[in-house]
């Protein structure tokens, strides 16, 4: 009998009529005959309480403390879990819940974004293969030491793609607040459209920059394990989008999607020494602090001589990357240290890109003719991102996605 993996996010259990719609929609899989694992998120809102109440008691600056943090973050996850088995067996549907630590799902130890190393799935299969739904926490593991671990923010997809893979599913069903993935987060373009089939890289691109509707780590593994992943809605039967390689897009625009983080700030550094070794000195320290650095610009200076260099971190590591640049103060030999957090960046991404000149420019012409200032550019194979103001933002999404003709009519 088929497995099939399906999984709920945090608006979709956000209350128990909620709940019991999320028992409906397992109930039709096991009705149609499959076997069924479900994976749940926290209810909406749960775990940014649960990092708020840390933050007022830890400033997280341990290893130890992060492992508490995963302790206390992880707890609405087995709230939910909980309460689907028991809404499925008020429906006559045997079920029961199952927390990372008792699959277990292991993952490394890097607490607050651990990453899954392996799934023992045996109990769990024999479990669904007597007749039980399998109720799963997501975003949870433990590590090697048995201590409990979460994959990061929106983790609750890996779970599920990841349970998919060893489970050998058919299907994992990733069933959300937006009845698919479409060109735009449709919450602020209103005429975005809905994707019924998206490449892998494509959405890949997207989702790390920015389109939370998948965390990105899910479509890696998906992508590696040749997982079918649909993305649909919990609140209707509309048909959802699947995540294809890239030869199974027959309809292919210049640019399929616009993404959009506001989670970034930027760091200038002027009159830094324009010598060999001055950028390792200026980023070896920052990756040595675990500080993602992502957009990078530096000027070339004729012979020699002084330059400035630009460069964006995730904006919750601002205060520590500033911290971490002024130690090495010294050596880097900078006049001056900017940094304004109010800043977002605009991706465009399209596996066509591979074959259309022009794209960049028509960005660029767009943003000018409104009157956005780029700050910085970053570009890749199938994407071109930049970073702008943040007042900007709606603008800029809804410019660019009328420029590239992707609204619906
Ligand atoms: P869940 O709690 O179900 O995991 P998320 O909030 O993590 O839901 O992800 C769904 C949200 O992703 C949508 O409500 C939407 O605002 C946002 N989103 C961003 N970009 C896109 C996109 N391109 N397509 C669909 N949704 C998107
Ligand atoms: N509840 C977790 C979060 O809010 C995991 C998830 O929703 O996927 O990040
Ligand atoms: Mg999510």
């Amino acid at each position: 009998m088929p497995v099939i993996v399906q999984k709920f996010g945090g608006t979709s259990v956000a209350d128990l009529e909620r709940i019991r719609n999320v028992a409906r929609k397992v109930k039709k899989e096991v009705d149609m005959g499959n076997q069924v694992a479900v994976v749940v998120s926290a209810m909406s809102g749960v775990t940014d309480q649960l990092v708020g109440l840390v933050r007022q008691i830890s400033s997280l600056s341990t290893p130890v403390s992060l492992e508490e943090y995963d302790t206390v973050v992880s707890s609405g996850e087995q709230v939910t879990a909980g309460m689907l088995a028991l809404a499925l067996n008020e429906m006559g549907i045997p079920a029961r819940s199952w927390l990372g630590w008792q699959i277990p799902l292991i993952s490394d130890n890097a607490h607050g974004k651990a990453r899954i190393s392996e799934i023992k799935s045996d109990a769990i299969l024999q479990s669904i293969r007597e007749g039980n739904v399998a109720v799963v926490a997501g975003f949870q593991g433990i590590d090697g030491k048995f201590r409990i671990s979460t994959l990061g923010r929106g983790g609750s997809d890996t779970s599920a793609v990841a349970l998919a893979a060893a489970l050998k599913a058919q299907r994992c069903d990733i069933y959300t607040d937006v009845d698919g993935i479409y060109t735009c987060d449709p919450r602020i373009v209103t005429k975005a459209r809905k994707l019924h089939k998206v490449a892998y890289e494509e959405i890949l691109e997207m989702a790390s920059q920015g389109a939370k509707v998948l965390q990105t780590r899910s479509v890696e593994m998906a992508m590696n394990h040749g997982v079918r992943v649909q993305v649909l809605s919990s609140f209707s039967d509309a048909e959802g989008t699947l995540l294809v390689d890239e030869e199974e897009v027959v309809e292919r625009k210049k640019v399929t999607g616009i993404a959009y983080s506001r989670d970034e700030a930027r760091i200038t550094l002027t009159s830094v020494a324009n010598v060999p070794g001055v950028s390792a000195e200026i980023f070896g320290p920052l990756a040595g602090a675990n500080i993602n650095v992502d957009m990078i610009v530096q000027n070339v200076t004729e012979g020699g001589g002084e330059t400035d260099v630009t460069f964006t971190v995730p904006r919750a590591d601002l205060q520590n990357a500033i911290a971490v640049v002024e130690k090495s103060r010294d050596r880097i030999k900078y006049k001056t240290l900017h940094s304004d957090n109010a800043v977002a960046k605009v991706s465009v991404i399209g596996v066509g890109m591979r074959s259309h000149v022009g794209i960049a420019q028509e960005m660029f012409k767009t943003l000018a003719d409104k009157g956005i200032n780029i700050l910085v550019i970053s570009t890749s194979e199938i994407k071109i991102s930049v970073l702008i103001s943040e007042e900007y933002t709606e603008l800029a999404l809804r410019a660019l996605h009328t420029a590239y003709g992707l609204d619906t009519e």
